[in-house]
């Protein structure tokens, strides 16, 4: 036994809070906008940062039986808290799988067959028929999946194979005036026609707002059940799920012609008062976000104000801002970097990045809270 206590009880710094209500309300808002057809959810990369166990558990409790992950080992995890009674998809196929398909009979986890050769390591296997096995079908991604000619040559063999879904995923479904939707559409229907029997799923968070509805029988949504919009460039329809804050460290006032941070790349143009908050870039909070004179990069919400990021993100640190605010910011206030006000999207925005990377990236370090 350790003569320490455990180190959780250190983990008083910046805090992640997950709001798992928001989560289920998302993915309920989708389930019925799907309807009849069911919506899946992708928990894929530790559920979009937001925590695997965490997030299937309240998923799987709102409805959700079928989910998608990357590789094996998130699926065996997601496999251990949602129980028997759900299937679970694992997005990148075999990867040469020989001897390593053990994991898909031991946790029962269906393989998304994405190339020929996935098809042929899959009908030697011996599992083929005892876990079922979904073909992705390349519509014009030319990532992942087989030519549209290759899967329909392989219709005849989709019982054999044990399949029992058929999928594609879209190029630009968040731009719904993109050509490449309706063409993909349409190639995906003619896939579709000929696994007749089988179920199928194109749409993911954005095609699912598509005006060609593309929902056939499962949809396949990640980003929007954790609060990113599906819509860039009109409201966002979702709730937010993470809320991250973080604690003033040190203020201090700085005159005119002084500068912040590592090389130099903001100066003050007025007497200013600064705030260092404790949380940089080994936390998930892109560099880019450096504010200069001529670009201003993050913001953090203090006291119900934006005050903006001056100079560069640091590894553990990052210095605000704060002469605007008019109650005095004190070492210990908490202030909000990712919230209701600052979105995902925002911040993604102003990093120049998507939503996606930045949740992803969220850091080890924060307290964690789960709230339902
Ligand atoms: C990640 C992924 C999804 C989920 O996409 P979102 O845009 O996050 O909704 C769906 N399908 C496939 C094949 C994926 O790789």
């Amino acid at each position: 036994m350790s003569l320490f206590p455990p180190v959780e009880a250190c983990l008083s710094q910046a805090e992640l809070i997950i709001d798992l209500g928001a989560l289920r309300d998302n993915w309920r808002q989708l389930a019925a906008r799907l309807a009849p057809a069911a919506c899946a959810a992708v928990v894929k990369a530790d559920a979009y940062g937001v925590g695997s166990d965490e997030a299937s558990q309240a998923l799987f409790n709102t409805g959700c039986r079928t989910f998608f992950v990357a590789h094996p080992s998130e699926g065996a995890r997601v496999r251990g808290v949602v129980g028997a009674d759900a299937s679970i998809y694992v997005l990148n196929g075999l990867i040469n799988g020989v001897g390593r398909l053990a994991p898909y009979a031991t946790y029962a986890l269906k393989p998304v067959l994405g190339s020929l050769d996935d098809v042929r390591v899959w009908s030697s296997s011996g599992l083929a028929g005892k876990v079922a096995a979904a073909l992705h079908v390349d519509t014009g991604m030319n990532r992942l999946g087989l030519h549209v000619d290759e899967a329909l040559a392989l219709a005849p063999q989709a019982q054999a194979l044990g399949l029992d879904l058929v999928m594609s995923h879209f190029v630009s479904s968040e731009a719904p005036g993109d050509t490449h939707n309706a063409e993909q559409i349409a190639r995906f229907d003619a896939v579709r026609a000929a696994f007749a029997g089988l179920r199928a799923s194109m749409a993911n968070s954005s095609g699912l707002f598509l005006p060609q509805k593309p929902f056939y029988d499962l949809a396949r949504p990640g980003y929007a059940l954790y609060g990113g919009n599906p819509t860039p460039g009109a409201p966002n329809p979702m709730r937010p799920v993470v809320t991250l804050r973080a604690p003033v460290i040190q203020t201090r006032e700085i005159g005119i012609g002084e500068s912040v941070g590592y090389n130099a790349q903001w100066r003050a143009k007025r007497p200013t008062r600064l705030a260092t908050i404790g949380v940089g870039y080994a936390d998930g909070l892109p560099r880019s976000l450096m504010g200069t004179e001529s670009h201003s990069g993050g913001d953090a919400l203090v006291e119900g104000r934006r005050c903006p990021f001056v100079g560069r993100v640091s590894m553990d640190l990052t210095v605000i801002d704060v002469t605007d605010v008019p109650a005095s910011v004190r070492p210990g206030a908490m202030v909000e970097l990712l919230g209701e006000a600052i979105t995902v999207d925002d911040v993604a925005a102003r990093a120049g990045t998507i939503g996606y990377e930045i949740l992803t990236n969220l850091g080890r370090r924060y307290a964690r809270s789960y709230r339902s």
